[in-house]
């Protein structure tokens, strides 16, 4: 059975198809699901429920194109479900649009349930076998056939509506006679290869796929008249596309008193029932078993109506469609039909764990005690058991449990910090070390120099003084050194007030004027002109604004532009409410900052600049102070054409 597969690339590990397979048919591998076809029953459960279309039915719109080249041209077949998919026209125009459509003629599927009821009501009074089980739905079918191999005799032999209407075409319709189905499920395209019951219906389109092709024709049924159906003429027949219809057709009470029928719909209540069956517990006659809620709920029904409104619509057309008399004689007409079928056993016997098995394999995901088994549904099965029988057999992986897995990130996340801190730690003590060391060993040359030249034969005085400033100079570079250190590792929390970032500029820039116009940098300002308020330590923003503008110049050795530049702006912060920022660009048009250094500019001793201009604790300072005061920085460079470092500060009014 290969009706479904699995488009790998749009699969996101959501495990939606997990939950809605009720054949466990579903196998995890490396976090992607796929349909596994041998245990496939061709629900079509899981293409419905995934978003991505991940799940994908063969189509067989090819099939169908090219059936309706040839001539004579295929009869369109209607599954008794179609006034549900096309709730919005009148059944005769939707005739009327595959005529159009190029198909020959079209006729009511719902005339094989008429053929196959007066089976079924001989079966049920000549039976030994209870309860019967109906094997209108392929999906029932397929399922018993795979897992309950055991209740194949349960399963009334009898063929489904859409085989019993293929049967009758390929029987009384010349031989040449082309049949396409148009059904609610993909299901149906299993059954038409099916080996027992196949080689009657030549292509099987689904109501999404008849949508597809009739707007690739721009044929839209409502604008059209109307046409009658060809064909024989089904009445209770119809009533078979909702569940309980079918009961009803074939005179069967679902009165829970009369003990004759159950009725079950879903696939959940339907392996609820195959599984009481299958142990003896259900004392009826017949069971009506369908994997979706009836055929109206089909997987490839798009209608958006629900369940008592489709009943409704199967219900009217009906009443309104019935007669009788006319019934009667098609099925006197066409009553030689073999209507029998026959079942393959296609058990399939996976694996069962011991119980000491299934605790082994939930110890893998930590869980050692009842209490650890959340039951929460995230990997796709029920309890965390289930998944553990999964995960014995093949079908499922640890890592699909959520819990677990977040659980573990976490661990392996501190397991980081802790690693990324110990190496920062490492790498800044190191630095530290590198750049006091140097200045001290000069200082301690000099000194050894000086007290050696001193108790000597004289030294001049120019000569010692010129020792002394070396050793001065040392000395005030180990102090800058320490007071940066201090300042970057200051956790002290800022002296806040109101302050005007505007002046707060102006007073970083009085500091490194000079310098700028040495080096023949154009200073050009653009203030927001009032309102660039922030509350701020006016004196740890000035450090800020200081060693960025500082920068900007030493990167503009041959003279350039530095735009300075206050603005407000607006953002969405957290639950919608409106945030405004004052943000102040630095921008400079000097050398840039290679890509390969960006990431490292905020690490403390990263400097690409000669040993008397830089020890790199600038923007490390700057970046410490931004985030105490919640604010945030960021930097865009361009080599050879400049950097603009964008501060952005919270507004106070
Ligand atoms: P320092 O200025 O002592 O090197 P910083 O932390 O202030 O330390 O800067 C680190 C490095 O970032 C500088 O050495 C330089 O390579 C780069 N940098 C910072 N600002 C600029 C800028 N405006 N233009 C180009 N490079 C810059």
């Amino acid at each position: 059975m290969a009706v479904i597969f699995t488009n790998k690339d749009n699969c996101k590990g959501c495990y939606a198809c997990i939950r809605s397979c009720p054949a466990n048919a579903i196998k995890v591998e490396e976090g992607l699901a796929e349909v596994m076809k041998e245990r496939c029953i061709a629900c079509g459960n899981c293409v419905r429920v995934c978003s991505q279309k991940a799940k994908q039915i063969e189509s067989d719109i090819g099939a169908t194109r090219v059936l309706l080249s040839k001539s004579p041209a295929p009869i369109a077949c209607l599954d008794y479900s179609f006034p549900v998919a096309f709730p919005e026209i009148r059944p005769r125009q939707l005739v009327t649009a595959l005529l159009e459509l190029g198909f020959n003629q079209v006729v009511e599927g719902a005339f094989g349930a008429d053929l196959i009821i007066q089976e079924y009501r001989k079966l049920i009074k000549t039976s030994k076998q209870k309860p019967i089980i109906s094997a209108q739905c392929p999906a029932v079918v397929y399922y018993i056939e795979k897992y309950y191999p055991q209740l194949i005799d349960n399963l009334a032999p009898i063929v489904p509506p859409m085989i019993a209407m293929g049967r009758l075409i390929k029987k009384y319709y010349p031989p040449e006679t082309k049949v396409v189905f148009i059904a609610p499920s993909v299901a149906k395209r299993a059954e038409r290869d099916d080996e027992k019951v196949g080689g009657v219906i030549d292509a099987v389109l689904t109501f999404d796929e008849l949508e597809e092709l009739l707007a690739q024709k721009a044929i839209d049924p409502a604008s059209l008249g109307e046409t009658p159906f060809f064909g024989p003429k089904p009445n209770l027949g119809r009533l078979c596309a909702i569940s309980g219809g079918f009961c009803k057709a074939i005179g069967v009470s679902t009165d829970p008193l009369d003990k004759e029928a159950v009725v079950g719909e879903g696939a959940e209540r339907v392996l609820e029932i195959i599984h009481e069956i299958d142990k003896g517990d259900i004392r009826v006659n017949f069971a009506e078993l369908f994997m979706c809620e009836g055929c109206v709920s089909g997987p490839s029904i798009r209608s958006e109506l629900n369940y008592f409104k489709k009943k409704q619509i199967i219900t009217e057309y009906t009443l309104k469609e019935t007669d009788p008399e006319q019934t009667e004689k098609d099925l006197i007409r066409y009553g030689d039909l073999n209507l029998r079928r026959r079942f393959t056993n296609r058990y399939i016997s996976l694996p069962y764990p011991t119980e000491e098995e299934i605790r082994g394999v939930l110890s893998l995901t930590d869980k050692t005690k009842p209490e650890d088994e959340l039951n929460c549904g995230a990997c796709g099965y029920k309890t965390c058991r289930e998944k553990a029988i999964a995960i014995y057999r093949g079908l499922a992986e640890n890592e699909m449990c959520w819990p677990f897995v977040v659980k573990r990130l976490k661990a392996t996340q501190e397991q980081l910090i802790q690693a990324e801190k110990l190496t920062s730690l490492g790498q800044l003590a190191a630095a530290i070390a590198h750049e006091l060391n140097n200045p001290l060993t000069g200082v301690l040359v000099y000194a050894r120099l000086l007290s050696k030249r001193l108790g000597g034969d004289g030294l001049p005085k120019e000569e010692a003084l010129s020792y002394l400033s070396k050793i001065e100079a040392e000395v005030s570079r180990s102090s800058g050194i320490i007071r940066n250190l201090l300042d970057f590792a200051r956790q002290s929390e800022p002296r806040l007030k109101v302050v005007d970032a505007n002046q707060v500029i102006d007073q970083a820039l009085s500091l490194v004027s000079h310098q700028a116009q040495l080096q023949n940098v154009e200073i050009v300002k653009k203030f927001r002109g009032e309102g660039c308020l922030v509350t701020a330590d006016f004196d740890q923003l000035c450090q800020v604004f200081t060693n960025l503008i500082l920068n900007a110049v030493q990167a503009m050795p041959q003279g350039g532009r530095l735009t300075l530049q206050t603005e407000i702006i607006s953002e969405e912060g957290v639950g919608g409410k409106k945030q405004e920022w004052v943000k102040v660009d630095v921008a400079d048009t000097g050398c840039g900052i290679p890509k390969e250094n960006r990431r490292r500019l905020f690490t403390p001793f990263f400097t690409t600049k000669e040993r008397e201009k830089g020890v790199g604790l600038g923007l490390a300072v700057v970046h410490g102070i931004i985030q105490r005061h919640k604010g945030r920085i960021k930097v865009d460079s361009e080599v050879g054409k400049g950097t603009t470092f964008t501060v952005y500060l919270e507004a106070c009014h």
